[in-house]
Protein backbone atom coordinates (compact mmCIF):
# COMPACT_ATOMS: atom_id res chain seq x y z
CA UNK A 1 0.00 0.00 0.00
CA UNK A 2 1.49 3.40 -1.09
CA UNK A 3 1.95 5.91 1.38
CA UNK A 4 0.89 8.71 0.09
CA UNK A 5 -3.05 7.74 -0.01
CA UNK A 6 -5.95 10.66 0.21
CA UNK A 7 -3.06 13.00 -0.95
CA UNK A 8 -0.27 13.31 1.65
CA UNK A 9 3.08 13.00 -0.26
CA UNK A 10 6.03 11.28 1.14
CA UNK A 11 9.01 12.48 2.22
CA UNK A 12 12.31 11.37 1.78
CA UNK A 13 14.72 11.56 4.76
CA UNK A 14 18.33 10.15 4.65
CA UNK A 15 17.36 7.55 6.35
CA UNK A 16 13.84 6.25 6.04
CA UNK A 17 10.56 7.32 3.99
CA UNK A 18 8.18 9.36 6.69
CA UNK A 19 4.87 10.22 6.19
CA UNK A 20 3.97 14.24 5.01
CA UNK A 21 1.05 13.85 7.54
CA UNK A 22 2.56 14.48 11.25
CA UNK A 23 -0.63 14.01 13.92
CA UNK A 24 -3.65 12.17 12.85
CA UNK A 25 -6.31 13.17 15.59
CA UNK A 26 -9.51 10.48 15.64
CA UNK A 27 -12.65 12.37 17.54
CA UNK A 28 -13.22 15.63 17.20
CA UNK A 29 -14.98 16.67 20.56
CA UNK A 30 -13.98 19.93 22.58
CA UNK A 31 -10.83 18.13 23.04
CA UNK A 32 -10.18 16.38 19.67
CA UNK A 33 -10.81 19.62 18.00
CA UNK A 34 -8.53 21.84 20.23
CA UNK A 35 -5.79 19.14 19.96
CA UNK A 36 -5.77 19.38 16.55
CA UNK A 37 -6.03 23.39 15.97
CA UNK A 38 -3.08 23.37 18.85
CA UNK A 39 -0.62 20.93 16.67
CA UNK A 40 -1.74 22.89 13.88
CA UNK A 41 -0.53 26.15 15.13
CA UNK A 42 1.88 25.27 15.95
CA UNK A 43 3.60 24.11 13.15
CA UNK A 44 2.20 20.54 12.44
CA UNK A 45 0.49 18.95 9.11
CA UNK A 46 -2.59 17.61 10.89
CA UNK A 47 -5.80 15.98 9.69
CA UNK A 48 -8.84 15.47 12.04
CA UNK A 49 -11.14 12.36 11.57
CA UNK A 50 -14.27 12.30 12.78
CA UNK A 51 -17.56 10.23 12.61
CA UNK A 52 -20.53 12.79 13.12
CA UNK A 53 -20.20 15.96 11.98
CA UNK A 54 -21.29 18.51 14.97
CA UNK A 55 -24.29 20.44 14.06
CA UNK A 56 -24.11 23.72 13.75
CA UNK A 57 -24.40 26.26 16.60
CA UNK A 58 -27.04 29.12 16.28
CA UNK A 59 -27.75 31.59 18.83
CA UNK A 60 -30.92 31.65 17.83
CA UNK A 61 -31.21 27.89 19.09
CA UNK A 62 -32.36 26.61 23.05
CA UNK A 63 -28.90 26.77 24.99
CA UNK A 64 -27.63 23.67 24.76
CA UNK A 65 -28.27 20.89 27.32
CA UNK A 66 -24.77 19.66 27.48
CA UNK A 67 -23.14 22.69 29.57
CA UNK A 68 -19.08 22.74 31.20
CA UNK A 69 -17.45 24.89 33.59
CA UNK A 70 -14.53 26.19 32.28
CA UNK A 71 -11.07 26.72 34.08
CA UNK A 72 -8.69 29.59 33.33
CA UNK A 73 -6.19 26.94 31.94
CA UNK A 74 -9.26 25.86 29.14
CA UNK A 75 -9.60 29.82 28.77
CA UNK A 76 -5.97 30.25 28.48
CA UNK A 77 -5.32 27.36 25.76
CA UNK A 78 -8.82 28.48 23.99
CA UNK A 79 -7.40 32.14 23.67
CA UNK A 80 -4.37 31.04 22.19
CA UNK A 81 -6.15 29.31 19.80
CA UNK A 82 -8.01 32.46 18.61
CA UNK A 83 -11.66 31.11 19.49
CA UNK A 84 -12.18 32.08 23.08
CA UNK A 85 -13.50 36.01 21.71
CA UNK A 86 -15.98 34.17 19.19
CA UNK A 87 -17.26 31.84 22.22
CA UNK A 88 -17.26 34.43 24.86
CA UNK A 89 -19.31 36.56 22.60
CA UNK A 90 -21.32 33.94 21.42
CA UNK A 91 -22.87 32.52 25.03
CA UNK A 92 -21.21 32.17 27.91
CA UNK A 93 -21.63 32.79 31.59
CA UNK A 94 -19.34 33.99 34.28
CA UNK A 95 -19.16 32.80 37.68
CA UNK A 96 -17.38 34.33 40.01
CA UNK A 97 -18.29 32.70 43.08
CA UNK A 98 -18.48 28.89 44.12
CA UNK A 99 -20.84 28.07 46.77
CA UNK A 100 -20.85 24.54 47.87
CA UNK A 101 -22.61 22.95 51.37
CA UNK A 102 -23.21 20.03 52.81
CA UNK A 103 -26.96 18.69 53.11
CA UNK A 104 -26.09 16.37 56.29
CA UNK A 105 -23.86 18.88 58.05
CA UNK A 106 -24.62 21.92 56.91
CA UNK A 107 -20.97 22.96 56.42
CA UNK A 108 -20.40 24.90 53.72
CA UNK A 109 -17.26 26.75 52.26
CA UNK A 110 -17.09 29.31 49.52
CA UNK A 111 -14.69 30.39 46.70
CA UNK A 112 -14.52 33.37 45.33
CA UNK A 113 -12.54 34.93 42.13
CA UNK A 114 -11.95 38.54 43.85
CA UNK A 115 -10.10 36.76 46.37
CA UNK A 116 -7.85 35.67 44.42
CA UNK A 117 -7.64 39.28 42.86
CA UNK A 118 -9.76 37.85 39.15
CA UNK A 119 -12.89 38.91 37.89
CA UNK A 120 -13.85 35.22 37.11
CA UNK A 121 -13.64 31.63 38.53
CA UNK A 122 -14.74 30.15 35.32
CA UNK A 123 -17.09 30.42 32.69
CA UNK A 124 -20.27 28.13 31.65
CA UNK A 125 -20.10 27.24 28.25
CA UNK A 126 -22.50 25.09 25.92
CA UNK A 127 -20.19 21.80 24.82
CA UNK A 128 -21.91 22.71 20.85
CA UNK A 129 -20.87 26.11 21.14
CA UNK A 130 -16.98 25.11 21.96
CA UNK A 131 -16.77 22.32 19.46
CA UNK A 132 -18.38 24.22 16.79
CA UNK A 133 -16.66 27.37 16.75
CA UNK A 134 -13.34 25.01 17.10
CA UNK A 135 -14.38 23.22 13.70
CA UNK A 136 -15.24 26.44 12.27
CA UNK A 137 -11.21 27.30 12.91
CA UNK A 138 -10.07 24.20 11.78
CA UNK A 139 -9.42 24.29 8.06
CA UNK A 140 -8.45 28.11 8.18
CA UNK A 141 -5.36 26.73 10.40
CA UNK A 142 -4.62 24.09 7.59
CA UNK A 143 -6.01 21.43 9.88
CA UNK A 144 -7.49 18.61 7.06
CA UNK A 145 -10.73 17.66 8.33
CA UNK A 146 -11.95 14.27 6.94
CA UNK A 147 -15.11 13.00 7.33
CA UNK A 148 -17.72 11.96 8.97
CA UNK A 149 -16.19 8.59 8.91
CA UNK A 150 -14.87 6.24 11.65
CA UNK A 151 -11.52 5.10 11.90
CA UNK A 152 -11.86 0.79 11.49
CA UNK A 153 -8.15 0.20 12.70
CA UNK A 154 -4.79 1.22 12.32
CA UNK A 155 -1.30 -0.20 12.17
CA UNK A 156 1.93 1.09 13.22
CA UNK A 157 5.11 0.32 11.87
CA UNK A 158 8.72 2.00 11.55
CA UNK A 159 7.56 3.89 8.68
CA UNK A 160 4.07 5.33 10.44
CA UNK A 161 0.83 4.77 11.56
CA UNK A 162 -1.91 3.33 8.50
CA UNK A 163 -5.43 4.46 9.52
CA UNK A 164 -8.36 2.36 7.85
CA UNK A 165 -11.28 4.46 7.31
CA UNK A 166 -14.65 3.91 6.52
CA UNK A 167 -16.62 0.62 4.73
CA UNK A 168 -13.89 0.67 2.31
CA UNK A 169 -10.84 0.93 4.64
CA UNK A 170 -9.35 3.69 2.73
CA UNK A 171 -5.99 4.44 4.31
CA UNK A 172 -4.58 7.50 5.70
CA UNK A 173 -0.49 7.46 7.21
CA UNK A 174 0.90 9.81 9.67
CA UNK A 175 3.79 9.79 12.10
CA UNK A 176 1.49 9.77 14.87
CA UNK A 177 -2.21 8.98 15.95
CA UNK A 178 -3.97 10.93 18.62
CA UNK A 179 -6.94 9.05 20.00
CA UNK A 180 -9.32 11.59 21.22
CA UNK A 181 -12.71 9.44 20.68
CA UNK A 182 -14.06 9.73 24.06
CA UNK A 183 -14.61 7.71 27.07
CA UNK A 184 -16.17 4.39 25.50
CA UNK A 185 -12.79 4.41 22.75
CA UNK A 186 -12.88 2.38 20.50
CA UNK A 187 -9.13 3.26 19.36
CA UNK A 188 -7.64 2.46 22.85
CA UNK A 189 -9.60 -1.05 22.77
CA UNK A 190 -7.64 -1.53 19.70
CA UNK A 191 -4.32 -0.66 20.43
CA UNK A 192 -4.76 -2.69 23.70
CA UNK A 193 -5.11 -0.35 26.38
CA UNK A 194 -6.98 -1.32 29.45
CA UNK A 195 -8.77 0.91 31.65
CA UNK A 196 -9.35 0.66 35.51
CA UNK A 197 -12.04 2.48 37.98
CA UNK A 198 -15.61 2.13 39.15
CA UNK A 199 -19.12 2.63 37.98
CA UNK A 200 -21.14 4.62 40.21
CA UNK A 201 -24.01 3.59 39.33
CA UNK A 202 -25.46 6.66 39.29
CA UNK A 203 -26.99 8.77 36.51
CA UNK A 204 -26.51 12.68 36.26
CA UNK A 205 -29.92 14.38 35.09
CA UNK A 206 -29.23 17.82 33.40
CA UNK A 207 -32.12 19.99 32.77
CA UNK A 208 -32.18 24.40 32.80
CA UNK A 209 -34.23 25.85 35.13
CA UNK A 210 -35.25 29.10 35.70
CA UNK A 211 -35.63 30.17 39.31
CA UNK A 212 -37.27 32.74 41.71
CA UNK A 213 -34.20 34.40 42.83
CA UNK A 214 -31.06 35.00 40.53
CA UNK A 215 -28.19 33.07 40.44
CA UNK A 216 -25.77 36.10 41.40
CA UNK A 217 -22.77 34.63 39.04
CA UNK A 218 -22.77 31.83 41.06
CA UNK A 219 -21.87 27.76 40.73
CA UNK A 220 -23.64 26.33 43.83
CA UNK A 221 -23.07 23.17 44.73
CA UNK A 222 -25.42 20.31 47.22
CA UNK A 223 -23.88 17.82 48.55
CA UNK A 224 -27.08 15.05 48.84
CA UNK A 225 -26.18 11.76 50.57
CA UNK A 226 -27.66 10.12 47.05
CA UNK A 227 -25.02 12.48 45.46
CA UNK A 228 -24.19 16.23 44.62
CA UNK A 229 -26.36 18.83 42.81
CA UNK A 230 -24.87 21.52 40.62
CA UNK A 231 -26.73 24.94 40.05
CA UNK A 232 -24.91 26.49 37.24
CA UNK A 233 -25.71 30.10 35.99
CA UNK A 234 -25.82 30.56 32.52
CA UNK A 235 -26.11 34.06 30.49
CA UNK A 236 -29.79 34.28 30.37
CA UNK A 237 -30.52 34.26 33.96
CA UNK A 238 -31.43 30.49 34.04
CA UNK A 239 -29.42 27.88 36.14
CA UNK A 240 -27.92 24.57 34.36
CA UNK A 241 -29.00 21.53 36.96
CA UNK A 242 -26.60 18.63 36.90
CA UNK A 243 -28.27 16.57 39.68
CA UNK A 244 -26.07 13.19 40.15
CA UNK A 245 -28.28 10.52 41.96
CA UNK A 246 -28.17 6.52 41.69
CA UNK A 247 -29.36 4.97 38.36
CA UNK A 248 -33.28 4.11 39.87
CA UNK A 249 -33.55 7.52 40.96
CA UNK A 250 -32.39 9.22 38.05
CA UNK A 251 -35.21 7.18 35.93
CA UNK A 252 -38.00 7.89 38.40
CA UNK A 253 -37.00 11.81 38.32
CA UNK A 254 -36.75 11.55 34.65
CA UNK A 255 -40.18 10.07 34.46
CA UNK A 256 -41.80 13.07 36.75
CA UNK A 257 -43.93 15.38 35.34
CA UNK A 258 -42.73 18.93 35.43
CA UNK A 259 -44.55 20.00 38.86
CA UNK A 260 -43.43 17.30 40.58
CA UNK A 261 -39.64 17.74 39.02
CA UNK A 262 -39.48 21.36 39.95
CA UNK A 263 -40.62 20.68 42.94
CA UNK A 264 -38.66 18.04 44.32
CA UNK A 265 -35.54 20.22 42.59
CA UNK A 266 -36.69 22.88 44.65
CA UNK A 267 -36.44 20.46 48.06
CA UNK A 268 -32.98 18.85 46.90
CA UNK A 269 -31.66 22.59 46.24
CA UNK A 270 -32.66 23.77 49.94
CA UNK A 271 -35.04 26.56 47.72
CA UNK A 272 -31.72 28.60 47.85
CA UNK A 273 -32.18 30.09 44.62
CA UNK A 274 -36.24 30.08 45.73
CA UNK A 275 -38.41 27.80 44.42
CA UNK A 276 -38.08 26.15 40.85
CA UNK A 277 -40.46 27.90 38.53
CA UNK A 278 -39.88 26.09 34.74
CA UNK A 279 -37.64 23.94 33.19
CA UNK A 280 -36.66 22.21 29.48
CA UNK A 281 -37.02 18.68 29.27
CA UNK A 282 -34.45 16.64 30.91
CA UNK A 283 -31.61 14.08 30.13
CA UNK A 284 -29.22 12.03 32.08
CA UNK A 285 -25.39 10.67 31.55
CA UNK A 286 -24.15 7.79 33.23
CA UNK A 287 -21.18 8.37 35.53
CA UNK A 288 -18.41 6.24 35.68
CA UNK A 289 -14.64 6.61 36.98
CA UNK A 290 -12.19 5.58 34.24
CA UNK A 291 -8.27 6.07 33.87
CA UNK A 292 -6.78 4.19 30.77
CA UNK A 293 -3.70 2.12 32.30
CA UNK A 294 -1.34 4.25 29.88
CA UNK A 295 -1.34 6.80 27.66
CA UNK A 296 0.64 5.46 24.84
CA UNK A 297 1.46 3.05 22.74
CA UNK A 298 3.68 2.14 19.14
CA UNK A 299 3.18 5.81 17.55
CA UNK A 300 0.03 6.38 19.76
CA UNK A 301 -1.75 8.64 22.25
CA UNK A 302 -4.88 8.86 24.23
CA UNK A 303 -6.12 12.02 25.45
CA UNK A 304 -9.61 13.26 27.10
CA UNK A 305 -12.33 11.57 27.98
CA UNK A 306 -10.54 8.66 25.78
CA UNK A 307 -8.18 8.61 28.79
CA UNK A 308 -9.94 9.05 32.06
CA UNK A 309 -13.43 10.13 32.84
CA UNK A 310 -14.36 11.74 36.31
CA UNK A 311 -17.49 12.59 38.42
CA UNK A 312 -19.29 15.27 37.34
CA UNK A 313 -18.59 16.88 40.92
CA UNK A 314 -15.42 19.01 40.28
CA UNK A 315 -16.53 19.97 36.77
CA UNK A 316 -13.16 19.22 35.43
CA UNK A 317 -13.37 16.73 32.85
CA UNK A 318 -13.08 18.62 29.55
CA UNK A 319 -10.87 21.17 31.59
CA UNK A 320 -8.45 17.88 32.11
CA UNK A 321 -8.64 17.04 28.43
CA UNK A 322 -7.66 20.33 27.08
CA UNK A 323 -4.59 20.19 29.62
CA UNK A 324 -3.79 17.22 27.75
CA UNK A 325 -4.32 18.53 24.35
CA UNK A 326 -1.84 21.93 25.51
CA UNK A 327 1.10 18.91 26.96
CA UNK A 328 0.79 17.19 23.87
CA UNK A 329 1.14 20.08 21.64
CA UNK A 330 4.49 21.14 24.05
CA UNK A 331 6.19 17.97 23.96
CA UNK A 332 5.71 17.67 20.36
CA UNK A 333 7.30 20.93 19.96
CA UNK A 334 10.15 20.36 22.15
CA UNK A 335 10.79 17.37 20.83
CA UNK A 336 10.46 18.93 16.95
CA UNK A 337 12.76 21.65 18.46
CA UNK A 338 15.44 19.20 19.40
CA UNK A 339 15.35 17.33 15.99
CA UNK A 340 13.88 14.21 17.65
CA UNK A 341 10.95 12.18 15.86
CA UNK A 342 7.76 13.23 17.57
CA UNK A 343 6.68 9.68 17.68
CA UNK A 344 9.35 8.43 19.22
CA UNK A 345 8.70 6.27 22.52
CA UNK A 346 10.61 8.41 24.57
CA UNK A 347 8.97 11.31 23.49
CA UNK A 348 5.13 10.06 23.94
CA UNK A 349 6.44 8.57 27.31
CA UNK A 350 6.94 12.21 28.27
CA UNK A 351 3.99 13.40 27.38
CA UNK A 352 2.21 10.20 28.91
CA UNK A 353 3.97 10.54 32.30
CA UNK A 354 3.40 14.30 32.85
CA UNK A 355 -0.16 13.81 31.75
CA UNK A 356 -1.35 10.65 33.14
CA UNK A 357 0.13 11.39 37.19
CA UNK A 358 -1.43 14.41 36.87
CA UNK A 359 -4.89 13.32 35.55
CA UNK A 360 -4.77 10.36 38.45
CA UNK A 361 -4.04 12.61 40.97
CA UNK A 362 -7.39 14.44 40.19
CA UNK A 363 -9.57 11.61 39.39
CA UNK A 364 -8.92 9.78 42.35
CA UNK A 365 -9.34 13.12 44.52
CA UNK A 366 -12.91 13.80 43.34
CA UNK A 367 -13.31 9.94 43.65
CA UNK A 368 -12.50 10.32 47.23
CA UNK A 369 -15.03 13.45 47.23
CA UNK A 370 -18.03 11.66 46.36
CA UNK A 371 -17.03 8.79 48.44
CA UNK A 372 -16.71 11.20 51.68
CA UNK A 373 -20.08 12.89 50.83
CA UNK A 374 -21.45 9.71 50.46
CA UNK A 375 -20.51 8.59 54.29
CA UNK A 376 -24.02 8.70 56.09
CA UNK A 377 -22.72 7.73 59.92
CA UNK A 378 -23.04 10.50 62.38
CA UNK A 379 -19.56 10.37 63.37
CA UNK A 380 -17.94 10.51 59.88
CA UNK A 381 -20.85 13.45 59.11
CA UNK A 382 -19.86 15.80 62.19
CA UNK A 383 -16.00 14.88 60.91
CA UNK A 384 -16.73 15.73 57.47
CA UNK A 385 -18.19 19.14 58.52
CA UNK A 386 -15.40 19.84 61.04
CA UNK A 387 -13.29 19.44 57.87
CA UNK A 388 -14.96 21.62 55.65
CA UNK A 389 -15.83 24.46 58.42
CA UNK A 390 -11.83 24.79 59.11
CA UNK A 391 -10.98 23.92 55.36
CA UNK A 392 -13.65 27.58 54.61
CA UNK A 393 -11.38 29.17 57.43
CA UNK A 394 -7.59 28.40 55.95
CA UNK A 395 -7.35 30.95 53.24
CA UNK A 396 -4.15 29.78 51.69
CA UNK A 397 -5.78 26.52 51.80
CA UNK A 398 -8.94 27.03 49.67
CA UNK A 399 -6.47 29.80 47.42
CA UNK A 400 -4.49 26.85 46.62
CA UNK A 401 -7.78 24.70 46.02
CA UNK A 402 -8.86 27.00 43.67
CA UNK A 403 -5.90 27.22 42.03
CA UNK A 404 -5.06 23.59 41.24
CA UNK A 405 -9.05 23.61 39.98
CA UNK A 406 -8.42 26.68 37.63
CA UNK A 407 -5.41 24.63 35.91
CA UNK A 408 -2.25 26.14 38.04
C1 LIG B 1 -23.39 15.56 33.13
C2 LIG B 1 -21.98 15.96 32.82
C3 LIG B 1 -21.52 17.21 33.22
C4 LIG B 1 -20.20 17.58 32.94
N1 LIG B 1 -19.76 18.82 33.35
C5 LIG B 1 -18.48 19.16 33.12
C6 LIG B 1 -17.97 20.43 33.56
O1 LIG B 1 -18.66 21.27 34.17
N2 LIG B 1 -16.66 20.74 33.31
C7 LIG B 1 -15.86 19.87 32.64
O2 LIG B 1 -14.68 20.18 32.46
N3 LIG B 1 -16.31 18.68 32.18
C8 LIG B 1 -17.59 18.29 32.41
N4 LIG B 1 -18.05 17.09 31.95
C9 LIG B 1 -17.16 16.24 31.18
C10 LIG B 1 -17.06 16.67 29.71
O3 LIG B 1 -18.35 16.78 29.14
C11 LIG B 1 -16.22 15.63 28.93
O4 LIG B 1 -14.99 15.47 29.61
C12 LIG B 1 -15.95 16.09 27.50
O5 LIG B 1 -17.14 16.29 26.79
C13 LIG B 1 -15.08 15.03 26.77
O6 LIG B 1 -14.72 15.53 25.50
P1 LIG B 1 -13.86 14.62 24.51
O7 LIG B 1 -13.61 15.49 23.31
O8 LIG B 1 -12.70 13.99 25.19
O9 LIG B 1 -14.82 13.39 24.12
P2 LIG B 1 -16.25 13.34 23.28
O10 LIG B 1 -16.94 14.63 23.44
O11 LIG B 1 -16.87 12.10 23.71
O12 LIG B 1 -15.74 13.27 21.76
C14 LIG B 1 -15.31 12.06 21.17
C15 LIG B 1 -15.55 12.17 19.66
O13 LIG B 1 -14.94 11.05 18.99
C16 LIG B 1 -15.76 10.63 17.92
N5 LIG B 1 -15.43 9.22 17.61
C17 LIG B 1 -15.56 8.15 18.43
N6 LIG B 1 -15.10 7.03 17.83
C18 LIG B 1 -14.65 7.41 16.59
C19 LIG B 1 -14.05 6.71 15.49
N7 LIG B 1 -13.80 5.40 15.56
N8 LIG B 1 -13.72 7.39 14.38
C20 LIG B 1 -13.94 8.73 14.32
N9 LIG B 1 -14.49 9.45 15.33
C21 LIG B 1 -14.85 8.80 16.44
C22 LIG B 1 -17.18 10.83 18.46
O14 LIG B 1 -18.13 10.96 17.42
C23 LIG B 1 -17.03 12.13 19.28
O15 LIG B 1 -17.34 13.29 18.55
C24 LIG B 1 -19.35 16.68 32.24
C25 LIG B 1 -19.80 15.44 31.83
C26 LIG B 1 -21.11 15.07 32.13
C27 LIG B 1 -21.61 13.69 31.72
Amino acid sequence: MSLSERGFAVRESSRRRTPALDVAVVGGGMVGAAAALALAHAGFAVALIEARAPRPWQVEDEVDLRVVGLAPSSLALLDQLGVWTSIHEARSSRYRRMHVWDAESGAAIDFDAAAQGRDALGYIVENALVQWTLWQALEPAGVRRIGPTEVRGFHAGADGVRLELGEDGEALVASLLVAADGAGSPLRERAGIGSRGRDYAQRAVVAHVRTERPHQETAWQRFLAEGPLALLPLADGRSSIVWSLPEAEAQRVLALDDAAFLGELGVASDFRLGRMLAATPRAAFPLRLQLAERYQAERFVLLGDAAHTVHPLAGQGVNLGLRDAAELRDTLVEARTAGRDIAAPHVLRRYARRRRSADTLDALGFDALARIYAWRSPALVAARGLGVRLLDRLPPAKQWLSRHAGGE
